[in-house]
Parts: C-alpha cells; sequence; structure tokens
C-alpha cells in the first residue's frame, strides 16, 4: 500500500473534475529537502528559520544565513521555497537573547514583534533572503503580523535592507512575493486592508486555532478544544479566502490542517488550492484529492457553514467521504 502510494506520489494533484492543487512541504532543515522530493512535494511552503538560531550560542551572521538560504534554494530550484522570517519567543526561546521574562509567551514578544524590537537582527536575515534569491525561487513570509502598522515597518526594514545590499554592492534579488501569515485573528478581521501590502496570504492554523478558540496549543488539557472543524475556524478561513480574493492575494495553508485528510474536501470546498504540509502528509492527501469532485466540495462547505456544531461538521464529512478516507 505505501508502495503505491510512493509511486503514485508523483503524479499531479488534479481533482476528478480537472481542478489542480499544489501540495508543497513544511521543513525546518535544510536535510529535509531530500523527503521533499522523495513524497512529490511542488515546492516548499514554510521553511521555519528557527533552527539556525537556535543551533548556535549567538545570532547568526549575514554570511551564514545566506549560505544556508543559498544551499537550500539551489536544492530545490526550479521550484521555490518560502523563507519564513524568525519566528522566537512563542515556545522557542534564544537563550543568548536578553529578551525579558513573560508571563504569557504566546502573547508576547514573539516573532515579527520581537524583530522589530531589534531591526538590526532582521535586517541582518532579510538581507542573506535577498542574497540567497539571486540564486533560485523565493518568497518571503512574516509571521504574526497583527495590524497594518506592523506590515508598513516592515516593509521600510526590507528597503532599508536593499539599499545596504547596494550600498555594499551584493548580488542581491528583491523582486521577490512578500506574503505574510494569518494566524492572529486580528490580522483575519484586517486581512482585505492587509492584502493591499502583500502579495501572499499563508495560513497558520496552528496559531489561528490557538488564538480563536483561546487555548494554548501545547496544553494537552484543553487539546479537545483544538479542532480544525470548529465552525468558528471554518468562518475564519472563509473571510480570509473572501478578503484575499477581493483584494487579489494568493492564499496558501500551512498549518497541521492542511495536512490531514479528513479537512480536505473542506479546505477545497473553501477554495483553497495551495496546501503546505509535512512532508510525509503528501501522498496520503494527494491520494485523496484525485479522488475528489470539487464541486461537490462547495455543496458541502454551503451545508457546513449552516452548522453550528464541530460533531456535525465531522460527521458529514466522514459520512459524505467515508469510501476515501
Ligand atoms: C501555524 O501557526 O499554523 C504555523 C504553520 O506556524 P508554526 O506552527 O511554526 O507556528
Ligand atoms: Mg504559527
Amino acid at each position: 500500500y505505501r508502495a503505491g502510494l510512493a509511486r503514485e506520489s508523483h503524479l499531479p494533484a488534479v481533482t476528478l473534475d480537472g481542478k489542480r492543487l499544489s501540495l508543497m512541504a513544511n521543513i525546518e532543515l535544510v536535510e529535509e529537502v531530500v523527503s521533499v522530493r522523495d513524497n512529490g512535494a511542488d515546492g516548499i511552503g514554510l521553511f521555519r528559520t528557527e533552527f539556525l538560531y537556535l543551533d548556535l550560542k549567538r545570532f547568526p551572521t549575514e554570511e551564514e544565513l545566506f549560505e544556508k538560504y543559498k544551499e537550500l534554494v539551489e536544492l530545490v530550484t526550479p521550484r521555490c521555497v518560502t523563507i519564513r522570517t524568525l519566528d522566537i519567543n512563542g515556545d522557542k526561546v534564544l537563550p543568548y537573547s536578553d529578551t525579558i521574562e513573560e508571563a504569557n509567551p504566546a502573547l508576547g514578544m514573539r516573532a515579527v514583534r520581537f524583530c522589530l524590537s531589534r531591526p538590526e537582527i532582521f535586517m541582518t536575515q532579510i538581507k542573506a533572503i535577498l542574497r540567497a534569491a539571486a540564486f533560485g525561487n523565493i518568497k518571503l513570509l512574516i509571521p504574526m503580523i497583527s495590524c497594518v502598522e506592523e506590515i508598513i515597518e516592515v516593509k521600510k526594514i526590507i528597503d532599508d535592507a536593499v539599499w545596504a545590499l547596494e550600498e555594499e554592492e551584493k548580488i542581491f534579488n528583491s523582486d521577490i512575493p512578500l506574503g505574510i501569515m494569518i494566524e492572529v485573528p486580528s490580522a483575519v478581521i484586517m486581512a482585505e486592508e492587509l492584502g493591499h501590502y502583500v502579495d501572499f496570504f499563508s495560513i497558520g492554523t496552528n496559531d489561528l486555532i490557538q488564538y480563536s478558540m483561546a487555548i494554548d496549543r501545547r496544553n494537552r488539557q484543553v487539546s479537545h478544544l483544538n479542532q480544525p472543524l470548529n465552525p468558528a475556524v471554518i468562518r475564519l478561513i472563509r473571510m480570509i479566502m473572501d478578503a484575499a480574493h477581493r483584494t487579489g492575494v494568493k492564499v496558501v495553508m500551512c498549518g497541521e490542517m492542511a495536512g490531514d485528510p479528513v479537512n480536505l474536501p473542506v479546505l477545497m470546498g473553501l477554495g483553497l488550492k495551495e496546501l503546505s504540509m509535512n512532508p510525509g502528509s503528501i501522498p496520503v492527501v494527494k491520494q485523496m484529492i484525485r479522488k475528489i469532485n470539487s464541486t461537490d466540495t462547495k455543496n458541502l462547505v454551503d451545508e457546513i457553514l449552516k452548522m453550528g456544531k464541530v460533531a456535525d461538521i465531522t460527521d458529514l464529512v466522514k459520512t459524505r467521504y467515508k469510501d476515501i478516507l
């Protein structure tokens, strides 16, 4: 069975009625590129960059970051790599950074908030990414955006990075797509306005569920409320899709929700065409896509959007897709 899956994993992710989806991989280490290829990913939809920072006893230099990103992009080219800037201080803390201890790190100086408070560190990473972009197909992704002001500030720092690289006469490419993670409820509410500043949204359901359901994503006591098919979560995704549609912004989903086959009909019905997941989930999800009719999923979502209970939604999906789940 696994062998059959592996063979099929290199077939395109096309539905019964001919709609093509793009399945990409989430990775944290350059070494994972092998499994990206083996599982037939269309590219890297999320490269989490924390590990390079966690490995060292100090902040990495621009040169160190550049070498790693270049290595990765050269391995993956001509497919694309979405590099997400540092998402630190949520669950992962840098021992050498001088951040003040926080009672609620998930609600604190995390990710882009930390980066904007330490622009020199942020700029170092952005310069390295823009330099690597001269060697392949890179997209730049910013985590944890919660308001318009933040993306404006980020864009100023990108401009500063471009200036600095020009000054230093380094080879780089700044003509790359810029995206933000949509993983904070305020970003969903403001998605249309945020869409004016960026090229794509990447939906981070791990945090979006955490922040919208008010559950710590690592707290087992409340894990029963960590529900991707909760009607509130589905409606939030619907709002993001509508806003993206109105502003002409592309959407990809890179949270865990994207890698579980049971969620697939719902995501397709909501209009998602790009999903990024753990490389190992790609073959199963792809196999399922090849057995689904996309028009059916639209009807499914119409029904689901009238429902109020997660169990009813789950039952409906499982009953309707019992033959292929
Ligand atoms: C997410 O929040 O869904 C996500 C993909 O990012 P991370 O898991 O790294 O927070
Ligand atoms: Mg996240």
